[in-house]
């Protein structure tokens, strides 16, 4: 799988999309200082406040995309393929125990 570089641009609210806590954040100097610093996706802060997070992305084989709007990319990685395989499974005897 592909390391890509996110750069999360900031909205007109200053909000970006944050992998770590998958949701969208105020990109201000508080989360810059209990998230970001210290989280290893980190990059870099840009001057207009954008924040560039490198991580694992399977929906690009590029190794940098530009994120202008953070709810969309929210939206995105709510998303999750099931295999046939796995459903199969998790409708066995043992499925209510998955939880
Ligand atoms: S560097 Fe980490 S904590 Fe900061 S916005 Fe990116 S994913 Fe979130």
């Amino acid at each position: 799988m592909t390391m890509v570089n996110h750069y999360n641009k900031t909205n007109e609210d200053r909000e970006i999309y944050c992998c770590l806590r998958n949701k969208v954040v105020k990109a201000d100097a508080d989360h810059l200082a209990q998230y970001c610093n210290g989280c290893k996706m980190f990059s870099a802060v840009h001057p207009d406040g954008g924040v560039e997070c490198v991580w694992e992305d399977i929906r690009t084989d590029r190794s940098r995309v530009v994120v202008a709007d953070p709810y969309s990319e929210w939206m995105e990685n709510q998303r999750r393929d099931v295999t046939p395989g796995l459903s199969a499974e998790l409708s066995g005897p043992d499925a209510a125990l998955a939880g």
